[in-house]
């Protein structure tokens, strides 16, 4: 008998603390009950139909149906700098400071194997999306954790980190506006960032996977605009939840043009770019999207004003975010992250996701997205009241 055994990359992970929460959603569905899922981060409205139409047009075109570029269609690159030029007014090439991703995750995932030695620190944000935490701890990297605390506006404190870290530090992830928090970055923040990268060596990746989920005209600013960012870093951006392209797989990274070869250089040894087809798709979504902005950006505003309204006449102290398709909150001072959110999935079948699950720091707090109608908002605010916590 073969013994299987994991790579220590990936017995070294900690046990996936939504399991049990994934676990009691199957079960209460099972039993019947009408589940409301505030759990995930995926936007229940279909991709808009010009994009749609798009895709199936360039599907019948054979052009598209061999391998593609590794870094991506040249016209697709050159949409991506046209939109950079439109939204923040910054001058791209679209040759060697463009890369096509398939999903900004796939780029978040891969980039710390191009530059990250064994024993390298790179710095986290904490409560995040895992992804930066686990690609690091996969290239061998020692993640060094920088906790977002509502003290200081869910930004990390960069002059809390010790010397002796940022001296082995090579690389530094960020995400503003933020997943879990949805708290948001100020250009005054950018500034110090893109001055500590020059003074320790240490290179930028910053995520504006909601870089156009923004409400009451707020515009987040990207890190590019940030005089000298450039230089030190790039920027993850992603189709997926702008335009409700989750499932399509498309997004790219832009920037520094050393960083972003590095990242070509280790995708075009995994992977073969994205289907052409898709990237036609994908020009058609960037191109006059500002109507279909409004439309996303009112919706998603509705249902934000919505649930936190009523989370605080429960009493429920909610973030009003100013951008991302997140709340969070407090939970009431009775329950931890993980009790109030079994106690939501079992007495009133919704789901929240704990805080904690995305960092200790998270710990004391609770997730909702707003990925469902403002109908199962009522709903569930409905349920609360009548059950209490
Ligand atoms: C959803 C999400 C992503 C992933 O986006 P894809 O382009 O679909 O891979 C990246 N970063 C954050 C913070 C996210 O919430």
């Amino acid at each position: 008998m073969l013994k299987i055994e994991k790579a220590e990359r990936l017995k070294q992970l900690p046990p996936y603390l939504f399991a049990e929460l994934d676990r009691k959603k199957e079960e209460a569905r099972d039993r019947g009950i009408d589940v409301i899922d505030l759990g995930v981060g995926d936007p229940d409205q279909p991709t808009p139909k010009n994009i749609i139409d798009s895709l199936c047009q360039a599907a019948q075109d054979p052009r598209f149906h061999r391998y593609p570029s590794y870094s991506g269609l040249n016209s697709f690159r050159e949409a991506v700098c046209l939109w950079y030029k439109k939204r923040i007014n910054l001058e791209l090439h679209p040759k060697n400071e463009v890369v096509s991703l398939i999903g900004s995750k796939e780029g978040l995932a891969h980039i710390p194997f191009a530059f990250i030695n064994p024993g390298d620190v790179v710095l986290v944000p904490s409560p995040a999306y895992p992804v930066y935490k686990v690609a690091t701890q996969f290239a061998g990297g020692i993640p060094y954790e920088m906790p977002l605390l509502k003290q200081n506006g869910f930004l990390p404190d960069l002059g809390a980190i010790p010397p002796a870290i940022l001296a082995q530090a090579k690389m530094m992830f960020l995400n503003y506006p933020n997943n879990p928090t949805g708290a948001i970055a100020t250009r005054e923040f950018f500034k110090d960032v893109v001055a500590l990268a020059n003074r320790h060596n240490i290179m930028i990746c910053h995520d504006y996977a909601y870089s156009e989920m923004a409400f009451d005209g707020y515009l987040p600013p990207s890190f590019l605009e940030t005089p000298g960012a450039m230089e030190v870093g790039v920027e993850f951006h992603s189709l997926s939840k702008t335009y409700n392209m989750t499932g399509w797989r498309i997004g790219f990274a832009v920037g520094n043009s050393a960083i972003i070869g590095g990242l070509g250089q280790i995708k075009s040894n995994i992977d073969s770019g994205i289907f052409e087809a898709v990237q036609i798709a994908g020009i058609e979504a960037m191109r006059d999207d500002a109507a279909w902005l409004k439309e996303m950006q009112t919706l998603y505003t509705e249902r934000r004003d919505l649930l936190v309204g009523g989370l605080r006449k429960l009493g429920l102290p909610a973030e009003l975010p100013k951008a991302t398709f997140y709340v969070w909150c407090e939970v009431p001072k009775n329950h931890t992250s993980a009790s109030f959110c079994a106690h939501l999935m079992e007495k009133v079948g919704i789901v929240a996701t704990p805080g904690n699950g995305f960092g200790a720091p998270g710990e004391g707090y609770f997730r909702m997205a707003l990925t469902v109608s403002k109908e199962r908002i009522e709903e569930a605010l409905d349920r609360l009241t009548r059950v209490g916590f």
